[in-house]
């Protein structure tokens, strides 16, 4: 549209709700050149506005002799304004998108800031307990191991903030690749081992013999299942803790059970959600980030594979993951 049309079109605008014009009527000759142009004879404009300000305008327009009536500029005096509201919900969604992105960018640097001297603290917390640097008495060793603990607490939820960031901006990729299960578990076994700080827990591994292999991403795979066995051990005060591995359909499906505290009927459909307190005092007292579960989900959708979990108040509870022999294209 020439610039001196748009101009006197703005203007009158800021004043009238509809414009009606007829192209033979109109005063100057580029509106009339233009609109004979497109063989137009009747013209309506409506604003498109943001607040008070005109952020566009919609036309429509006749090729005949026929004359809009007020019912039409109803209508289309309804249209803008809806078509202006629609605008309006899509800048902010625009707004809300980077604004999400920042606060994305600061959680992974904060994230990765604070990993790094929290590394250099264990580690210099290692070498005292070693005695690298001296012999300590018993009460400083106990004094260090709380440090150490508190330490592996923090780690524990930075790396879970930063998991659940990598998560919601989709910045995790897949990675598939031949898994033997037999190593998997294997792997996790020498992990768990590590974990495993009560004589009072025992932990057994059962695997079908002759599994076949599976094509998904073993890291993910890994931390979901580590994920479930660290739950196990600490809800876990005597017992057993099995991890077993069967055929099931067109996939595997591992069982991680154990006889532990169990989970209330009323908790179970939100152990799944991220942040959510169970409210049940037995749960309350071990700390812990509530995101551990909604990863393991999260990880499965990833993977098109299933969780699901059983359990009894006291008795102990199994979660089973199913995953496909291969992913889904
Ligand atoms: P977190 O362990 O950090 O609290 P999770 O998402 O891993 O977060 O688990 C959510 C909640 O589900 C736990 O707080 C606990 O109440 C319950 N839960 C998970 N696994 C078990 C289990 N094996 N036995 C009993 N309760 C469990």
């Amino acid at each position: 549209m020439p610039r001196p049309m748009l101009s006197r079109l703005l203007a009158r605008l800021e004043k009238e709700e509809v414009i009606e014009c007829e192209v033979e009527a109109a005063r100057d000759s580029l509106t009339k050149s233009f609109s004979r142009k497109l063989h137009l004879t009747t013209t309506l404009w409506v604003p498109l506005r943001k607040g008070s300000e005109i952020i566009g305008m919609q036309s429509a327009s006749h090729r005949g002799a026929k004359r809009f009536s007020r019912r039409h500029k109803r209508i289309a005096r309804g249209i803008s304004q809806i078509a202006s509201l629609a605008l309006g919900k899509a800048k902010l969604f625009e707004e809300l998108g980077r604004a999400n992105r920042l606060k994305e960018d600061f959680v992974n640097s904060m994230s990765h800031e604070i990993r790094t001297p929290l590394n250099i603290i264990m580690g210099y917390n290692e070498l005292l307990r070693e005695g690298a640097f001296g012999a300590l008495t018993a009460e400083q060793i106990h004094a260090l191991q709380r440090i150490d603990k508190s330490a592996e607490e923090l780690l524990d939820l930075v790396n879970a903030t930063l998991g659940f960031s990598r998560l919601q901006s989709q910045r995790s990729p897949v990675s598939v690749g031949e898994v033997r299960v037999a190593e998997i578990l294997a792997e996790l076994e020498v992990d768990a081992h590590h974990l495993n700080r009560k004589s009072s827990v025992r932990l057994e591994w059962q695997l079908t013999p002759a599994l076949p292999s599976l094509h998904t991403d073993p890291v993910k795979l890994k931390m979901v299942l580590k994920n479930l066995i660290t739950n196990a051990l600490k809800f876990t005060e005597e017992g057993v803790i099995t991890v077993a591995a069967l055929p099931q359909g067109s996939g595997i499906e591992f069982h991680v059970s154990d006889t532990g505290i169990g989970i209330a009927p009323e908790a179970l459909p939100i152990i799944f959600e991220p942040f959510r307190q169970v409210d049940s005092s037995p749960m309350r007292r071990h700390g812990g980030v509530r995101l551990g579960l909604y990863f393991v989900r999260q990880l499965l959708n990833l993977l098109g594979g299933t969780v699901s979990v059983e359990s009894m108040l006291g008795k102990g509870s199994t979660f089973r993951v199913w995953l496909p022999l291969h992913p889904r294209q």
